[in-house]
């Protein structure tokens, strides 16, 4: 499969490996021409065409005759004349037979799929010696996380033991191969797979039939079986083909893009329907119907689902009753049978105008030169999807669309590249990044080290993705606006996918879990909480602690109490906790609860720097130090003058003494220098300790990366934030961020030139991850976002606990337990203070 990305060069839809991706409809060669000055003949004089929202009645039993006043240009033809294929005999046949024009729509339906000569119906149209590369083709990293997204969806099923997987146009068939090679450790969702291709061309059922390494059951080729998963395997020529009853997974990748669109023209007498007609010269040529035709029906549809401002900017729509009538049959299937729909094409979250195109050899050519043998296809209406589902089955819901990196990305293709990368050579690796940046980027790929020419332009934007789903299995991954809800599959799921050791585990590691488990009972619960937000005093608070692990800590306490008693005495605890923890870790666990430290200790330096330098008692400072980031030397950090000096003198014995190289360049120990020392320390600690789970693999490195690419995402979002209106130039800002995270790369260009916090938040709210985090606040605010930040970290953190066999409860724990100390600092100085009515501005409730 890797071999097979090396050799591709283009992508789907690209004039070339390094042209822009086209993105506006108005590529279409003709939206640009011209109407015809021709004058108005004497017979459209006499013909008028009602506006569509008066059409309806007009349109029945209308013939379409032609009205020259507003032909279109016809085109130019820059090749020499050639004798006519069999295709466009075949159209001017029926042109001439219906005694006028036919629909654009009627034109791309026979040019396409025509069954003797159609476009997809004798040949291999795909990849680099092809017209164009689609996703599946581009990376198999596509596939697979469709197969994510499948067995998601099964589980959120209820893991039914049959289920028909329906790909609506497979094309070569490599997405479905990639699918079931992802999913073949689901043994019990690959065993329930019976997979329908819905194909119309014989040639590529061929291809797909060999790419899923088929093995005919009986004597048609119509049924087989995959020898990759051991699947039973049909062809169909429609869905309707497909037998029903059976829960289902469909998934159509650019299929809807195929499908045949009707377009329309504004003109001084309403709206025209666009026809394809043939001219004097036997040319192919557009012209505009004088008359309703009875597509109008459907455009005064689509029309009432459009609001009147974006009705009113059109001068052209395009329409796709094909795509309406198709939607309809999967969503009444899914209503009935459960299951889902997943749609991925390139298209709008909007009314389409003029998109049809055609493509040859990766170039785009006129729509009606020698038809057949272009690729034509269309943007996809995604509206128009939406409601056409919803209007036929009250049983579904429509989901999205969300941009095709968004989804990939929530489902985690940044580990699944991270992971693959880990095993290849270099060539693979640059095959692999830029297979990852095809799919998610949205312009030319940032940071690209191979060949100019072979920089890759992403597809992640133009390209989006919808789910319509059986209502009983609730929202589909990736599309919860409250990402808590799927994640727990998603977890386990991604875990099982890239392997652990579940025995092995237990061996070495299962009895501190175990503790670990059991501790976390011990957390403070929300009725604790309530409890202590009772309290009128810090007694109080203390006598609430004792039936809790805090209890012995506090007891010979004397009154009056402190909050800084209370917050020392409770990371003591926490302290002794962490040490029974390492006393009993055996490698490579002992090291894993040494990276837990670190960050502490990072933060005790720049506490005694920052001390210093504003000439503080060194002593005071120590004991305000926390006591997971002490180290032998760390009072001598006093006596350092310079970066040098302090990395020399006392870091050099430390486990930061690596993280510490970037910061050796800057001289000076001032407030700024400071600040940029800590964040270049913690962004090389966090890359460390992300690679060493990364080592670690199976579930340990699966759930520490979320949980710590979260982490380089908030600190990113924070420096930002820090950052505006300071003298950091966009350069040192973006130096700071972890080369990791749902952020890097993408986010952390855009990040690195926000000038407010408005702008952070329209970067942040392209992630569904952290747009709950970022909603909660209202626009210009950004003081609740600690607080947002902490909530979601701790949703995350219980949920590191849903699955077994893996370091990261370890890492939670101890978060967890910060956090509570963290609330009850917050409670008790809200008590001390009396200010009760503020308690509940800063603390996060957990499990
Ligand atoms: N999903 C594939 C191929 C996309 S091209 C990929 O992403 O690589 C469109 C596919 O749909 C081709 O396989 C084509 O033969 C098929 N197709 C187009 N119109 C069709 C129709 N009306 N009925 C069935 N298959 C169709």
């Amino acid at each position: 499969m890797l071999r097979r990305l090396l050799t591709q060069t283009t992508s789907r839809r690209l004039l070339s490996s390094n042209t822009p991706f086209f993105s506006k409809p108005s590529l279409s060669p003709f939206s640009s021409l011209p109407s015809s000055p021709d004058p108005p003949s004497s017979a459209s004089s006499s013909t008028t065409v009602e506006n569509v929202e008066d059409s309806t009645s007009a349109a029945a039993g209308t013939t379409i005759s032609i009205d020259r006043s507003s032909l279109f240009n016809p085109p130019d033809h820059s090749h020499e004349p050639t004798p006519d294929s069999e295709l466009v005999k075949h159209l001017k046949s029926v042109i001439k037979f219906r005694g006028g024009p036919i629909s654009v729509a009627e034109y791309m339906e026979e040019v396409l799929t025509n069954p003797r000569s159609g476009y997809y119906m004798n040949r291999d149209v795909f990849g680099a010696r092809g017209d164009f590369i689609t996703s599946p083709e581009v990376s198999q990293m596509f596939g697979e996380m469709i197969g994510v997204w499948s067995v998601c969806l099964w589980e959120q099923m209820g893991k039914p033991e049959r289920v028909n997987l329906i790909e609506l146009g497979p094309g070569r068939g490599t997405l479905m191969v990639d699918l079931l090679r992802g999913t073949s450790k689901f043994r019990n969702f690959t065993e329930s797979l019976h997979i329908h291709l819905v194909e119309c061309s014989p040639a590529l059922q061929k291809i797909q039939h060999q790419n899923l390494k088929c093995v005919d059951e009986g004597s048609s080729e119509k049924n087989a079986v995959s020898s990759i998963v051991g699947t039973p395997v049909h062809w169909h020529a429609s869905l309707e083909d497909v037998p029903s009853g059976v829960p289902t997974i469909i998934i159509a990748h650019e299929f809807y893009d195929a499908l045949p669109v009707h377009q329309f023209q504004k003109t001084p007498r309403g709206w025209c329907e666009k026809m394809v007609d043939v001219g004097e010269d036997s040319q192919f040529r557009f012209v505009l119907s004088p008359q309703p035709t009875p597509a109008a029906l459907y455009l005064v549809k689509r029309c009432t689902w459009a609001t009147p401002e974006e009705r009113e900017k059109l001068e052209h729509v395009e329409i796709s009753p094909k795509s309406m009538d198709l939607t309809q049959e999967i969503a009444k299937r899914i209503g009935t049978d459960g299951g889902g729909a997943l749609i991925i094409d390139y298209g709008m979250d909007g009314m389409i105008s003029d998109s049809l195109q055609a493509i040859r050899e990766h170039k785009f050519v006129n729509i009606l030169d020698d038809p057949g043998s272009a690729d034509l296809s269309a943007y996809v209406d995604f509206p128009s999807i939406k409601h056409s589902a919803e209007e036929a089955s009250e049983n579904v819901t429509v989901h999205g669309p969300m941009t095709q990196s968004q989804f990939l990305g929530s489902l985690g293709i940044n580990f699944r590249v991270d992971a693959l990368l880990q095993n290849c050579d270099d060539e693979q690796a640059e095959s692999l990044r830029s297979g990852y940046w095809r799919l998610v980027g949205d312009g030319e790929a940032p940071f690209w080290e191979g060949p100019d020419e072979q920089t890759p332009i992403g597809m992640g934007t133009r390209y989006l993705a919808m789910a319509i789903v059986n209502r009983n299995q609730g929202t589909p991954a990736p599309f919860q606006s409250l990402p808590c809800q799927s994640s727990r599959s998603e977890y386990l799921l991604k875990g099982k996918m890239y392997g652990f050791e579940a025995l092995t585990f237990n061996i070495h590691s299962g009895y501190l879990e175990a503790i670990v488990r059991g501790h976390r009972a011990g957390l403070l619960t929300t009725a604790d909480y309530n409890n202590l937000c009772q309290c009128e005093n810090l007694d109080d608070i203390k006598m609430h602690l004792s039936a809790t692990k805090y209890g012995s800590y506090l007891q010979n306490e004397p009154s009056p109490l402190h909050t800084t008693t209370i917050v020392e005495k409770c990371t003591l605890k926490l302290v002794d906790d962490y040490k029974h923890m390492i006393c009993q870790a055996t490698e490579p666990m002992s090291t894993f609860l040494e990276y837990i430290r670190y960050g502490h200790m990072i933060d005790n330096v720049v506490l005694i720097v920052t001390g210093t330098l504003h000439e503080r008692d060194v002593q005071e400072l120590i004991e305000k130090c926390h006591p997971l980031g002490m180290f032998d030397s760390i009072a001598t950090l006093a006596v350092a003058q310079n970066m040098r000096e302090l990395y020399r003198l006392v870091l050099v014995d430390t486990p930061l003494a690596p993280y510490f190289s970037e910061c050796l360049t800057s001289e000076d120990l001032d407030d700024m220098n400071i600040e940029i020392m800590r964040n270049t320390l913690y962004k090389a600690y966090l890359e460390d300790f992300y690679k060493f789970c990364q080592k670690l693999g199976g579930a340990t490195s699966e759930i520490m990366s979320d949980l710590l690419a979260f982490e380089a995402d908030r600190r990113a979002v924070n420096i930002t934030i820090n950052s505006i209106g300071t003298e950091l130039t966009r350069e040192d800002r973006k130096k700071l961020y972890s080369n990791f995270g749902l952020l890097y790369p993408y986010g952390h260009e855009e990040l690195a030139i926000c000038e407010d916090i408005d702008q952070v938040r329209g970067v942040m709210e392209k992630y569904p991850p952290y747009q709950a985090i970022f909603s909660k606040m209202s626009y210009g605010e950004s003081q609740m976002l600690d607080k947002a930040f902490y909530e979601e970290e701790v949703r995350r953190l219980c949920l590191a606990f849903e699955q077994q066999f893996h370091y990261g409860v370890f890492f939670a724990y101890m978060r967890l337990r910060e956090q509570e100390i963290r609330n009850l600092m917050w409670i008790s100085e809200c008590v001390a203070q009396n200010q009760k009515s503020r308690i509940h501005d800063s603390v996060v409730y957990m499990f």
